[in-house]
């Protein structure tokens, strides 16, 4: 399958990530992305910038290299409410939002409390993306939560991190293959996003595309293949850009 785009990268501004925002660009230029979305921890995550870092997006280029950059955020969902650490004012100004649950950030619940804190979140209207909901610490009924995703136009994500060996999240590998399953049976869209820390990674996904062909997954429903797809998460008119 082809891969457009990657929406989930995170540069210095994270506090621990290693690479520089014009570092990911010109990766995800060499690996031929028609756009590239850096999405940095906001303020929550310890080490990360303050939130004053996403309001001056505004200097950033729209293009690079004929590449559409797409100004995101990776939002810390703080409590079972599914607030955020990032007010909706500085989310407005922002393409996207990807909003995650993070230990370092919030405690994990029982199964019906993280499934409270991603169903509150998704009534946040400027996110469109659940990011990583694959990390065993946080049980969750994969079942449900795309059912609950299709009926109110939300994307799941498929991490390409999550399913790599050395990943700190549990059972990544067995929790995408059960979101996966839930998504094909409600027909909810996902995302392939690689969550880079380091330039190298941006654009590589390997470890989705491997098992979304195991899984005979349908490719209409992998956004990744159509920028005209990518509209469903960006808060903003690309046609504008
Ligand atoms: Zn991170
Ligand atoms: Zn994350």
């Amino acid at each position: 399958m082809k891969f457009l785009f990657d929406l989930h990268t995170h540069t210095i501004a994270s506090g621990h990530a290693y690479s520089t925002l014009k570092e990911n660009m010109d990766e995800a230029v060499a690996k031929g992305l028609l756009a590239y979305g850096f999405s940095d921890h906001s303020e929550a995550v310890p080490g990360a910038f303050k939130n004053i870092y996403f309001m001056n997006f505004k200097v950033i280029p729209r293009r690079y290299k004929d590449m559409l950059i797409l100004r995101g955020v990776e939002a810390n969902i703080m409590d079972f409410k599914g607030n955020l650490d990032i007010e909706d004012d500085i989310l407005k100004r922002l393409d996207y939002a990807i909003a995650s649950l993070h230990t370092i950030c919030r405690d994990p619940g029982t199964l019906q409390e993280n499934m409270d804190a991603y169903f509150g979140v998704m009534s946040n209207p400027y996110v469109k993306i659940i990011g990583h909901p694959d990390d065993g610490r946080y049980p969750i009924d994969h079942d449900e939560l795309a059912k609950e995703a299709k009926k109110r136009g939300i994307v799941l994500e498929l991490n390409n991190s999550s399913l790599n060996p050395n990943s700190a999240r549990l059972n990544g590998r067995e929790n995408a293959i059960k979101l996966i399953e839930a998504a094909k049976k409600h027909g909810t869209s996902i995302i392939c996003n690689t969550d880079s820390h380091f330039a190298d990674y941006v654009g590589g996904f390997e470890n989705c595309d491997l098992l979304l062909n195991q899984m005979d997954f349908p490719e209409e429903l992998v956004l990744n293949n159509s920028m005209e797809k990518l509209k469903m998460v960006l808060n903003k008119n690309i046609d504008d850009m």
